[in-house]
């Protein structure tokens, strides 16, 4: 009988350094045929584990042309710090894709608005390469990438492609720049740029990921500037444990942010998430 939490084993082909905390892993799965058949939308995540140490929810940030798997962690403790201690030829262990992804049909022919805040990157990256890929399908894109400084920022040299997307705005705020940087962020909070974005709230779609904090000030400040509970969509980042709706750690109201989520509408979750 088919065991759900069984893991696949998968093997380090490549790490990226991404910050002084946070690294890409390239990940290829042993199992030839999985990594083949493997289909995944954006915004969706694995759940990645070390045997003897653990499992952590990672999002997919790419997937290579050869099926190849792009997860990017921060270090922050027992399981991702373990992580960091494998090398190039590795092993580990990864079920999934699992949760629903970004609602990519409710974002055709709107202007899509993406707010960002640190790791919270990481599941737009597939979906600003989807929107890339298939431009026509959607009006204006705006990105508004938030971190605490220029150097924490991730997938800087995707930036470059970005910024050549047609019809796009790409702004990049932080909390500081250290004295003779020549860096071009902003200071400020990623929704210090929402004056001066060039989409038409009517029709548009906001998608925030990033600390629920920064996502309830975000998806309020949204509202006072017309945007609808409806218009307005989140990922929710919930300890997950089992990933596949049985356990409960995750729980949302009457959902699971593993299952349900982890991205939902405003208007569903409203009640649910850290007041301000
Ligand atoms: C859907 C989803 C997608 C995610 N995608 C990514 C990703 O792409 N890259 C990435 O680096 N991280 C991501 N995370 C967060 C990641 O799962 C946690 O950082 C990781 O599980 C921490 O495990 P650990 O054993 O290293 O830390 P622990 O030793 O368990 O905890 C270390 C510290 O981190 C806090 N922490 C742990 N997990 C979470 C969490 N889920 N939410 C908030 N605080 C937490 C703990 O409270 C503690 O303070 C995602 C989480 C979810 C739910």
């Amino acid at each position: 009988m088919k065991n759900d939490y069984s893991p696949h084993s998968a093997i380090i082909k490549d790490i990226i350094v991404e910050a002084h905390d946070t690294n890409t892993y390239v990940l290829e799965f042993t199992d030839k045929k999985f990594q083949k058949d493997f289909s995944w939308c954006p915004g969706q995540f694995m759940m990645l584990s070390l045997f003897g140490i653990g499992e952590s929810a990672i999002s997919i940030s790419k997937v290579g042309d050869n099926g190849s798997l792009y997860s990017t962690i921060r270090n922050v403790g027992n399981v991702t710090n373990s992580i960091f201690n494998l090398k190039k030829g590795d092993f580990i262990g990864i079920r999934g894709p699992y949760g629903l992804g970004w609602p990519v049909d409710k974002l055709r022919d709107k202007d899509v608005l993406i707010v960002a805040g640190g790791m919270g990157i990481a599941p737009f990256r597939g979906l600003i390469n989807y929107i890339k890929d298939s431009r026509k399908n959607f009006r204006r894109l705006e990105i508004l990438y938030g971190a605490r400084t220029p150097e924490d920022m991730i997938f800087r040299y995707d930036f470059k492609d970005w910024r050549k997307i047609k019809n796009s705005n790409l702004d990049l705020t932080v909390d500081e720049i250290s004295i003779g940087s020549r860096s071009s962020c902003k200071i400020g909070l990623v929704t210090s740029c929402f004056p001066s974005m060039k989409i038409h709230h009517r029709n548009a779609v906001a998608l925030i990921c990033g600390p629920e904090i920064m996502m309830r000030y975000a998806a309020k400040c949204l509202e006072t500037i017309g945007f609808k509970d409806e218009q307005i969509y989140l990922s929710l980042e919930r300890r997950m444990k089992c990933g596949i709706g049985k356990c409960g750690h995750c729980q949302v109201g009457l959902k699971y942010a593993c299952k349900d989520g982890p991205v939902f509408n405003y208007a569903e979750i409203k009640q649910f998430i850290h007041p301000l």
